[in-house]
């Protein structure tokens, strides 16, 4: 049956049957609220190219962890951002017992028990060159013994009471390096959440500025996946799953929700999507052009990332959920 029988305009012609039929925006629950941390105390620092995002020392953290929680919000993704001295060629500063993302950790958890805490797993912001491992005379990051710094660093955090790690450095076999090595400290119920299918792109920017974690020379292309290259994309997540992630991820999220979709169906586990720094500062420079309504397209944008499979939601509108987002 077709026009003039079939007219799809009936189940739009108002407000209560589109709401009946469409799904739900995606819930505070689903949000994981990622967070720059420093060292000091009393710091709320603007990120310039990323309006509504700061750099927080430990104690003005706790303070906006308080305002997200009383949203709904009850996850972070920590990123620890760190001095120039305390950087060095191979990042030791990253596994150090009371380094900062340690001691923000154990801070937030004596306040907030039920806050799920994942942490970022990469040494990039703790090395002097800022590569995601250790390089070879050429330059060249070498994968085997960079798996090390990263089961170092993985452990600590878990020790430290990280209910989830995140590797972010797309090494081969870094999954099961780090597994194994949770286990093998009595950390068997930390959560391996992977950055599985990770691509070098160009929207990571703003969040270069906020955790000044650029690479001084060269690129990560030589690990993360290239935009051009679906099928291997998909074999990074899948080769995860069998290494032993319990969730998978797609990073960035806005330009990959053909993958997030791909990745769904290839795999049973949770799929986060991380709605990437660029994608989020992107909005906000259109909306102060007055070419578009901010809270609109990021409803539209969070909606596609659920609609196309994502089972979690990594991103900074969530510390704006009730102005935004919510119903
Ligand atoms: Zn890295």
């Amino acid at each position: 049956m077709g026009f003039p029988d079939t007219r799809l305009r009936r189940l739009r012609k108002n407000d209560t049957i589109r709401n009946m039929l469409a799904d739900p925006m995606p819930g505070p629950e689903k949000f994981v609220w990622p967070v720059f941390v420093v060292e000091g105390r009393g710091i709320k620092q603007a990120i310039e190219s990323m309006p509504g995002q700061f750099r927080y020392s430990i104690d003005t953290l706790l303070e906006a962890v308080g305002e997200v929680m009383a949203m709904g919000i009850k996850s972070l993704m920590i990123f620890g951002v760190v001095s120039a001295e305390q950087k060095s060629k191979s990042g030791e500063y990253a596994w150090k017992q009371d380094g900062l993302v340690q001691q923000a950790i154990c801070e937030l958890k004596k306040i907030y028990p039920d806050l799920l805490i994942f942490t970022d797993v990469c040494v990039c912001e703790y090395t002097s060159h800022g590569h995601c491992g250790i390089l070879d005379d050429k330059g060249c990051l070498v994968n085997d013994p960079s798996l090390e710094l990263l089961q170092k660093m993985a452990v600590s955090h878990a020790q430290a009471g990280a209910d989830g790690v995140a590797p972010s450095a797309m090494l081969d076999g870094q999954i099961q390096a780090i597994r194994s090595s949770l286990d093998s400290a009595g950390q068997e119920n930390t959560i391996l959440m992977s950055y599985s299918t990770k691509f070098a792109s160009s929207m990571y920017g703003p969040f270069r500025e906020a955790a000044d974690s650029a690479p001084s020379c060269g690129d990560r292309k030589s690990y993360q996946a290239d935009y051009r290259n679906e099928r291997a994309a998909i074999r990074e997540s899948i080769e995860d799953e069998s290494e032993g992630a319990d969730i998978l991820m797609v990073k960035p999220s806005l330009l990959y929700l053909d993958l997030i979709k791909q990745i769904r169906q290839e795999s049973m586990l949770p799929l986060a999507a991380y709605n990437v720094s660029g994608e989020y500062s992107m909005l906000i420079a259109t909306a102060d052009k007055g070419w578009g309504d901010l809270k609109s397209m990021v409803r539209e944008s969070i909606f596609s990332l659920s609609r196309a499979g994502s089972d979690i939601i990594i991103s900074y509108w969530a510390n704006q959920y009730d102005k935004l987002l919510k119903d």
